[in-house]
């Protein structure tokens, strides 16, 4: 499952690759992958046909392409975007149409035909073999704080069906101490906190594991018991360990490609703890653990992260 550093990749390449670019046509193939669109496969196609491509933006794992009218008259700042979600398995592909021909990905569910993209005429393809993800063309909504929406564009504005989810931990106009304040309130164990979209957006399992680890935290530590520097200090590892998957990449493209991987190099290489059930911690030695938790797992080193007694510490 593509994780919020594989999805910020996949932006960035979107915002060098499409922006500006116009929308000439679009090809649905799979009426389900725009099942979140109100209106259905030709609404989604209408609503595309003839706009602009602004830019590139994201909050958590939800990507967004704000859209302008073309014609000197028309809306120039954007009110509404092409939103995706790549759900388990989407990738969204950037091809050049000399290249591509008539190729066909067995699980091709959207092709969106673009003019003037920085490198000329190219295909912007929504592959999805699970199909839990999907694209749907949304009204911008103002953000109450005046802020930008999300990570790589600077208008004020996020797509309506992402407002409530909370800003991610590599949006510049995250505020921290609010973040800190919203963990603590929430009367729940740390790692459920992470993982709940309304606190912080794009945390996901393999990251909580890797965060605790580092913050020496025990996931099932009641939040409201936990000092301000021991949630901070389990953000901060968060923040660490996504910014460093995003900089080793593992998912690599070019002006041709942009993939998702969620079995990029990252995930073989640096793990500390998930996954790793019964090899030696990589502080202490000590075997890692697995337990259940949320229809999943989460993994620890039972000596660096200790479980709380009575959910006290
Ligand atoms: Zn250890």
């Amino acid at each position: 499952m593509p994780e919020l550093p594989e999805v910020e990749t996949v932006r960035d390449g979107l915002d060098r690759l499409v922006t500006g670019a116009v929308v000439r046509d679009v090809e649905v193939f799979r009426d389900y992958s725009v099942r979140r669109h109100d209106g259905g496969p030709a609404g989604f196609v209408d609503q595309l046909r003839g706009r602009r491509l602004a830019g590139a933006a994201r909050r958590g794992k939800y990507l967004w392409l704000p859209l302008t009218d073309v014609a000197p008259t028309g809306q120039t700042v954007p009110a509404a975007a092409l939103l995706a979600h790549l759900g388990m398995s989407g990738q969204l592909l950037v091809r050049d149409p000399a290249v591509a021909g008539e190729w066909e990905h067995p699980h091709l569910r959207a092709r969106i035909h673009l003019d003037g993209a920085p490198s000329g005429a190219r295909y912007l393809d929504f592959v999805d073999q699970r199909t839990f993800g999907h694209l749907s063309v949304t009204d911008l909504a103002p953000t109450p704080d005046g802020a930008p929406g999300g990570r790589g564009s600077p208008l004020p504005a996020v797509p309506e069906p992402v407002a409530h989810i909370g800003r991610d931990l590599l949006d510049p106009a995250l505020d921290r101490p609010a973040l800190v304040e919203r963990v603590r309130r929430r009367r729940t164990g740390i790692k459920r906190a992470l993982l709940d979209q309304a606190v912080v957006s794009g945390v996901g399992n393999i990251y909580a594991d890797e965060a605790l680890w580092r913050a020496r935290v025990h996931y099932a530590r009641a939040t409201d018991r936990m000092t301000r520097p021991v949630v901070g200090r389990v953000l901060d590892a968060a923040t660490e360990v996504m910014t460093e998957a995003l900089g080793q990449g593992g998912t690599s493209f070019d002006d041709l490609y942009v993939d998702v991987n969620g079995e990029s190099g990252y995930f073989s290489r640096s793990l500390a703890v998930y996954g790793r059930l019964g090899e030696p911690c990589r502080r202490c030695a000590t075997p890692v653990r697995r337990d259940e938790f949320m229809n999943r797992s989460s993994f620890t080193c039972p000596v660096c992260q200790p479980r709380p007694r009575n959910g006290r510490w």
